[in-house]
């Protein structure tokens, strides 16, 4: 298989991180993650492989684990890719943080993804949810210890969290016997996470940065306040270099040093999304970018923010809680 040669970076166990990472998650309906429907993300992933992606991001809770296990198989099985080629990041679900728990939640993500190790594992959300998903008090250092020991055993070669905030990072490096090797947050131009990714980065620690396209593509069904594919700073900037207006963004990500994570089951799109590493923005290009920030999350989980390790700004009018039954 060849396809677009994607650079590493280096994460602070020595290991090495693909540059850019696929996205998985097929968004949330009202029974739940939204199922792949006739292999469409399996054939997503096999279309990925070929034209050059190696990093897969997936999470328990996106239930994509098994289908991307399938297109693994089918290019290990074929001897077309290696095992070591390959660098897949799955996370560790809110309602499994106790210790003991953690392995064997990753060994259930494992076997659907029918490997015998990941290389990053994730803690998804700093928050802790016993089984009916009210609040635990499970303490996220707990649930450290558990990533401690799994990459002790082998099961993940790397560690890391997502969603954590900066006090929340500064007490895990602090309290833990391994430092995290990635932070994977919502990253795109209207909340570019300037401090955070400065202080990973201080850290050596790897950012990936999720939803990369912010308001320039639908969101829920909806467009939302922001950039949009003709703006026209944007267009100006994508003119000089011969690219599109999300290459563009992405290429923005990378010129920053943080791994963008893409999501895209459709092959033009897989292609485009992958063809950024011919090109560099200046540092100028970077600032117009930087301009667009407003803070606005797309992620923004405000149904726990009473929780105590909820990671974000508390607003008025919380959400209301997709993953509760309503009365
Ligand atoms: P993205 O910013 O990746 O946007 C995905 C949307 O953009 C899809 O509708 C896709 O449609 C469309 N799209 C993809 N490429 C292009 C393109 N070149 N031009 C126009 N439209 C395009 O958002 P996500 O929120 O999906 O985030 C990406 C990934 O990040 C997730 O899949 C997941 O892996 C991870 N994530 C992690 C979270 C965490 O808590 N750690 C939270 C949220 C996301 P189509 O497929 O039809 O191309």
């Amino acid at each position: 298989v060849v396809g677009v040669e994607v650079p590493k970076l280096k994460m602070n166990n020595g290991k090495e991180m693909p540059a850019l990472a696929l996205g998985t998650y097929l968004g949330f309906g009202q029974d739940g993650p939204v199922k792949s429907e006739n292999n469409m993300l399996r054939d997503a992933v096999i279309h990925a492989l070929n034209v050059g992606y190696r990093h897969i991001d997936t999470a328990a809770i996106y239930e994509t684990e098994a289908e991307i296990g399938e297109a693994l198989k089918m290019k290990l099985d074929n001897g077309e890719l290696k095992r070591e080629d390959l660098f897949i990041t799955t996370k560790l679900w809110n309602t499994h943080h106790k210790r003991e728990q953690v392995s064997e939640a990753l060994k259930e993500s494992l076997k659907k993804l029918g490997l015998d190790y990941v290389d990053l594992y994730l803690v998804h959300w700093p928050m802790g949810l016993n089984e009916d998903y009210t609040e635990s008090d499970t303490d996220y250092m707990d649930t450290w210890r558990g990533m401690e020991d799994v990459h002790r055993l082998g099961l993940a070669k790397s560690i890391g969290v997502s969603n954590f905030n900066k006090e929340q990072l500064t007490r895990l490096l602090r309290e833990g016997s391994i430092k995290p090797s990635a932070l994977q947050i919502e990253v795109h131009p209207q909340i570019i996470q300037k401090e955070l990714v400065g202080f990973a980065e201080s850290e050596g620690i790897v950012v990936m940065g999720y939803s990369p396209f912010g308001s320039l593509v639908m969101r829920f069904g909806m467009l939302f306040p922001g950039p949009k594919p003709t703006d026209p700073v944007l267009v100006d900037i994508a003119k000089k270099y011969g690219k599109t207006t999300p290459q563009v963004v992405l290429r923005w990500l990378v010129d920053r040093n943080i791994v963008p994570v893409p999501k895209s089951v459709n092959p033009k799109r897989l292609e485009e999304n992958i063809n950024i590493f011919d090109f560099k923005l200046t540092e100028e290009d970077i600032e117009k970018i930087n301009e667009y920030n407003s803070n606005t999350r797309y992620t923004l989980p405000s149904f726990w923010q009473d929780h105590p390790y909820y990671p974000f700004e508390k607003i008025e009018n919380p959400a209301a809680n997709p993953f509760v039954k309503q009365e």
